[in-house]
């Protein structure tokens, strides 16, 4: 995620008529950073281009898309989906607020508005916005693929190298890259990018049997597989159930000039206990060549050291 340019936290505020944009903007601007939009669709824009906000105040009655459509298209985009949003409305029937609430509003605001109220509102809804990008961050857990983390991954593979040097047993580390991954999300869109990266961890994650495995989201379309107390030839051997398992998924994949479904490429190292210089960041620097191998070979195929 990009930085903010400011400590100010960002509140978007939505209204169709200027005025009432300018109130909660005037009564705001002390605190945060505001960005407005008058309609539904610019809501859209504004709300995923940076710096994003961290709460959005959307007024719900608008002509051509309503706040009930701009509530569900911010919900739907994994980009805006995190996004706390108040309503801010003049009638609302308590049938109303259940709508708005089981779409997932944080609140309502009534019109005409208390600045007072507003203010307290939106204050205790940034602190808990704010609370759970702490936590995010802190999280072992990638919120995307649902899987473990490149943090879980780093921490993982430190304990496991301890162990391996202390019992005298093989480590294997797998690195894993989707092919053409840029071209794929080109041609289908980076949602169906998403949902692809979802069912390649879900693939991986079911394809390692041992409970001390580990398979991780290394970062972008990478992914990661620890393997304690085990050696080289049957590292392969997983890997390439792997790479298979991922060919079984049967994505298709157009414009791939690999295969026309979606295919990995996995780079595997093992490290035995005898070579005490060694680090963990070698056994991945050695994964991550022996990945490199297997593209410059055309890729669908793993390579060993
Ligand atoms: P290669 O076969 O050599 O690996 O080519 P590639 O296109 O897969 O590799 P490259 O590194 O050029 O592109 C990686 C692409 O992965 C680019 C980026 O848009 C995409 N990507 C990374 N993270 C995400 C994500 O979270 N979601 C989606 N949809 N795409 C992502
Ligand atoms: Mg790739
Ligand atoms: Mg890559």
């Amino acid at each position: 995620m990009e930085e903010k340019s400011t400590n100010k936290p960002v509140v978007l505020v939505v209204d169709d008529i200027p005025s009432n944009v300018k109130i909660l903007a005037e009564a705001l601007r002390y605190e945060y950073l505001i960005k407005v939009a008058i309609s539904g669709s610019e809501a859209l824009v504004a709300a995923q281009t940076q710096p994003q906000p961290d709460l959005i105040l959307l007024d719900v009655m608008m002509p051509e898309m309503d706040g009930y459509e701009v509530l569900r298209c911010l919900k739907e985009n994994p980009a805006t989906s995190r996004i706390p949003v108040i309503f801010v409305t003049a009638k609302a029937t308590e049938s109303d607020e259940e709508v708005g609430f089981n779409l997932g509003v944080v609140d309502y605001i009534t019109k005409p508005i208390s600045i007072a109220i507003t203010k307290a509102r939106v204050r205790s809804h940034i602190a808990l916005k704010l609370q759970a990008d702490s936590l995010q961050e802190l999280s072992l857990i990638d919120p995307l693929t649902k899987i473990p983390n490149r943090r879980c991954l780093d921490e993982n593979l430190q304990k496991e190298w301890k162990r391996a040097h202390r019992d005298g047993m093989a480590l294997s580390l797998l690195m894993i890259d989707i092919d053409h991954f840029k071209d794929y999300n080109d041609h289908y869109g980076h949602r169906a990018g998403d949902e692809c990266l979802c069912r390649v961890a879900e693939a991986l994650k079911k394809g390692v049997s041992r409970p001390g495995d580990l398979v991780a989201r290394y970062g972008g379309e990478e992914f990661a597989v620890i393997l304690p107390a085990t050696d080289s030839l049957p590292a392969v051997q997983i890997a390439d159930h792997l790479r298979r398992l991922i060919l079984d998924l049967n994505l298709p994949h157009a414009v791939s000039s690999t295969c026309s479904r979606v295919s990995v490429s996995i780079g595997c190292a093992t490290s035995h206990c005898k070579l005490k210089k060694a680090s963990p960041m070698d056994l991945l620097q050695q994964a991550d060549t022996m990945l490199y191998q297997s593209k410059s070979l055309g890729r669908n195929c793993v390579s060993s050291i």
